[in-house]
């Protein structure tokens, strides 16, 4: 993203009823306007007296965590990857088998670097469903195209300045309680259907290492 400090709370791109009911309406109001405005909210106010940093992209901010006031990076950390890794989440999603598909250069990455999409959300599953607590996991890319899967904890993100995230499954249970309780799995294999292929296609184009 390439919006700088105050960063405001982006809406979602479709209606609170879109993903239902993969993920119903009540879900998405909490998740979106309630978890995610936290985030934005505890952000700004971390980085309200860094004004070094108030130039900086988010990305470019996740990337310089240890250049902060050391006061100021647990919050920078937690509250800024929550926001990055909301807007990644939400902005990948879209209507239950809406028909998008990966691109002619997405499908030949996957084909690649896992024998095809079916392999490659196998291994999402089991890196989303491993994940002991909170937290991510996700597609990504590195510079030269080739894709592989990662988790991380908490609100962490990958290490953005080797890997571009494509898209990523939220696995707090803030994200799928109301509509699976502690069911994680099936959580996940609902997610499969919510996937725009679209925007993931769009994020492997135009993945970039330079902030
Ligand atoms: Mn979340």
């Amino acid at each position: 993203m390439n919006n700088t400090y105050p960063f405001v709370l982006q809406e979602l791109p479709y209606s609170y009823e879109a993903l239902s009911p993969v993920l119903g309406s009540e879900t998405l109001h909490f998740h979106h306007d309630k978890h995610m405005n936290a985030y934005v909210g505890n952000l700004n106010q971390a980085l309200e007296p860094c004004t070094d940093f108030h130039g900086f992209s988010l990305n470019k901010i996740l990337t310089k965590l240890d250049e902060l006031p050391q006061s100021a990076q647990t919050a920078v950390r937690n509250n800024g990857g929550g926001v990055y890794n909301h807007q990644l989440y939400f902005s990948t999603l879209t209507a239950p088998n809406a028909g998008t598909k990966p691109s002619a250069a997405l499908q030949a990455a996957i084909d690649r670097d896992f024998g095809g999409v079916e392999q490659m959300i196998v291994k999402l599953k089991q890196a989303a469903v491993g994940r002991f607590g909170s937290g991510w996991a996700y597609v990504v890319s590195d510079a030269e195209g080739v894709l592989s899967i990662c988790s991380t904890p908490n609100q962490d993100v990958p290490d953005l300045t080797k890997f571009a995230p494509l898209m990523t499954v939220d696995v707090w249970e803030h994200a799928y309680y109301l509509d699976y309780q502690n069911r994680r799995p099936d959580y996940f294999d609902a997610f499969v259907s919510i996937i725009n292929w679209d925007a993931v296609s769009r994020n492997y184009d135009e993945r970039s290492f330079s902030f």
